[in-house]
């Protein structure tokens, strides 16, 4: 069955609540086995306007669901959990991203995957990396344990 990988952001409210209701609905959903967890992050916010702390984490999932429709029951939990779209790279109460399918590439409107910036944060590789170490970026042919060490690398140079 294809795995996939869902990151998971909080940094608004109760993050730990929010990320633990998110995972609790997913595992609600019939066609999403849940097969792993990485541990929780804090991390800091990359960008946009000052804001506080991050709990970051990677979930694994078995499913015969396709790309799209994980990105609907995504969306739909998003919104349901009160995340309001505002500011780019704002707070938010709850981020659910596809980061990756299988090793499969998608490029939809609206839908890209692996997600178009994991391989440029920290917060998304650390935790695939817990899960998955030798999953394969399909386009930048590494694998996410070399993407993880080429980021680190880089941000202590
Ligand atoms: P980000 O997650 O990059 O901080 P958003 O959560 O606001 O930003 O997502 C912006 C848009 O990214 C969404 O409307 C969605 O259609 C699109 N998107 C493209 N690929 C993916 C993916 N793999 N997972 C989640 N969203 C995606
Ligand atoms: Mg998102």
């Amino acid at each position: 069955m294809p795995r996939i990988f869902i990151a998971a952001g909080s940094n608004l409210g109760d993050r730990r609540h929010h990320l633990e209701t998110a995972f609790q609905n997913l595992c609600r959903e019939p066609a999403l086995k849940s097969a792993g967890c990485s541990p929780v992050y804090e991390t800091k916010p990359a960008g946009g306007p000052p804001q506080g702390n991050f709990l970051n984490t990677v979930w694994l999932f078995e499913t015969v669901w396709p790309p799209e429709k994980i990105l609907a029951v995504l969306q739909e939990i998003e919104r349901k959990l009160g995340r309001v779209r505002g500011e780019k790279n704002g707070p938010r109460e709850i981020d659910l991203d596809l980061i990756a399918y299988d090793e499969l590439c998608v490029e939809r409107p609206g839908l890209h995957v692996p997600h178009e910036r994991m391989h440029t944060r920290w917060f998304v590789l650390k935790p695939l990396c817990d899960l998955a170490p030798q999953w394969k970026h399909p386009e930048l042919n590494k694998t996410a344990a070399e993407l993880l060490a080429a980021l680190e690398k880089d941000q202590t140079a």
